[in-house]
């Protein structure tokens, strides 16, 4: 499991300029997509070869008794007691505020882990921005600048080694040990996700149930169907019973995204006898973000009226229109309906995130594109695309190299996408497009 950084402290005092540094937040994401709940709160950085996770709580009002202000902060404490590392920033240029005390209050009642973090530093003395924080009782501030990146990698390397030290039994990675393609299954309580891992194994051969090495909650099940290897990877949102599983009641946004993050495909299940709703549109927001293959399974359509089916097709269709490249399947989990060509979905998903795409032909499709429609002129500057590479795998990114390509737009990196997708017959899986201009 990543280590999990949640970023908290007042508005303002930089929590989103650090969270971007530490994420280096990808805009290569092909363009805005319209209709996108951007959650822009989470996500996955790296320093050296370790991976972590990291939330920006966002503002925090820890007395704020209803409204929005109380479900941020209600979301914020649930960020906080999942995390295995809290970096608490203040602002050295405002100095300490009362507002900061009362949060290192809720810091220091959680029992977490907290780092105090000093931002906006840069040009200042250790000595002088620190001075001012010793007061709150949380030890020596870490002092950095998010704007400038001071310190940032330092602060994070400090936090991984908290983090890790505080679950010495786990080793760090174990999951490219896992067999075949890594399946998270992922939605909000009662779309029935229990219910489909146990038709699924209940229909499958489970290689090994218990597999040495997995840690108390972890869930790891390698299966096999029609001679494909699968395995189910920390499913959040349901446990074991010995050989059945149940649901959750608690949703957990951390182990969503972890579960997210360590897949290659994900299982969004939506649930077709309710509206969809803004949560589901939250967690298809972060599978998209996070750039893993996805299928989405619309499940309970067992016994519905055919006007409630229409209306519910129609409701996906509105609220979920960014999730373009994913195959939609309409199935029952307790039925065992539906479920075959869904997993066939599931291994072409999976293919087409692993594609590999080799410079020659990359290039050929992009000229082709190019041919057909030029990208516009931006004033009298005329962006030239030369060739393109890739340049990484699940998701593919496609690296275009030429000329002023930061004016090319979002409309024609759609297009570019679009044409990308049906040369290569790329369905199921986000496709990054990154552009590197010469100079
Ligand atoms: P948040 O509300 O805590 O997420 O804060 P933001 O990241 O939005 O930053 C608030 C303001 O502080 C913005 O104007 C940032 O540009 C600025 N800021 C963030 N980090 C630094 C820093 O390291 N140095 C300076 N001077 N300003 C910063
Ligand atoms: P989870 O919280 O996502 O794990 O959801 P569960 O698997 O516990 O399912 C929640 C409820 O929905 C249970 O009562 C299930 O029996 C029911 N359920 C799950 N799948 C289906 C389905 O395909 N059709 C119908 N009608 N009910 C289902």
């Amino acid at each position: 499991m990543k280590p999990v950084i949640a970023l908290i402290g007042r508005p303002n005092v930089g929590k989103s300029t650090l969270f971007n540094r530490l994420t280096r937040t990808r805009d290569a994401l092909v363009a805005d997509l319209p209709g996108l709940t951007r959650d822009r709160h989470y996500g996955e950085g790296r320093v050296g070869e370790r991976p972590f996770l990291v939330i920006d709580t966002g503002g925090f009002e820890p007395v704020a008794k209803e409204g929005i202000m109380h479900e941020m902060a209600k979301q914020t404490k649930q960020a906080v007691a999942e995390a295995d590392v809290v970096i608490f920033l203040v602002d050295g240029r405002q100095g300490l505020t009362p507002h900061d005390k009362t949060i290192t209050d809720f810091l220091r009642k959680s029992g977490r882990s907290v780092m105090l973090v000093v931002n906006k530093a840069e040009g200042m003395r250790y000595t002088s921005v620190a001075a001012d924080f010793y007061e709150l009782g949380l030890g020596d501030p870490y002092v950095i600048s998010s704007a400038h990146g001071d310190g940032v990698t330092d602060l994070v390397e400090e936090a991984l080694n908290i983090a890790y030290a505080s679950r010495p039994d786990e080793p760090e990675e174990n999951l490219d040990a896992a067999k075949g393609i890594k399946i998270a299954i992922v939605g909000r309580p009662n779309v029935g996700k229990s219910t489909l891992v146990n038709t699924l194994l209940g229909e499958e051969r489970v290689i090994a149930f218990d597999m040495p090495g997995t840690t108390r909650d972890s869930i790891e099940i390698p299966f096999e169907r029609d001679g494909q290897q699968y395995t189910l990877i920390d499913t959040a949102g349901i446990r074991r019973r010995g050989k059945v599983f149940e649901a959750i009641e608690k949703f957990s946004v951390v182990k969503t995204l972890q579960s997210v993050s360590e897949a290659n495909v994900v299982l969004l299940l939506l649930d077709a006898q309710q509206d969809i709703s803004e949560q589901d549109a939250h967690i298809a927001g972060f599978i998209l973000e996070s750039g893993r293959a996805l299928v989405v399974g619309v499940n309970k359509w067992d016994g519905l009226q055919s006007d409630r089916r229409d209306e519910i097709k129609m409701d996906i269709e509105r609220k979920l229109n960014f999730l373009t490249f994913a195959k939609f399947h309409f199935i029952s989990a307790l039925k065992s309906t539906g479920i075959a060509p869904l997993m066939k979905s599931i291994d072409s998903a999976y293919e087409a995130a692993m594609a590999n795409l080799s410079t020659p032909k990359l290039t050929r499709a992009l000229i082709e594109a190019v041919e057909h429609q030029q990208p516009k002129r931006k004033g009298s500057i005329r962006p030239k695309m030369r060739y393109a590479h890739q340049g990484g795998q699940n998701p593919p990114i496609i690296v275009i190299h030429g000329n002023a390509l930061d004016a090319i737009g979002d409309v024609y990196k759609r297009y570019l996408e679009k044409h990308f997708r049906e040369t290569f017959n790329l369905t199921g899986t986000p496709l990054r497009i990154e552009m590197r201009s010469g100079k």
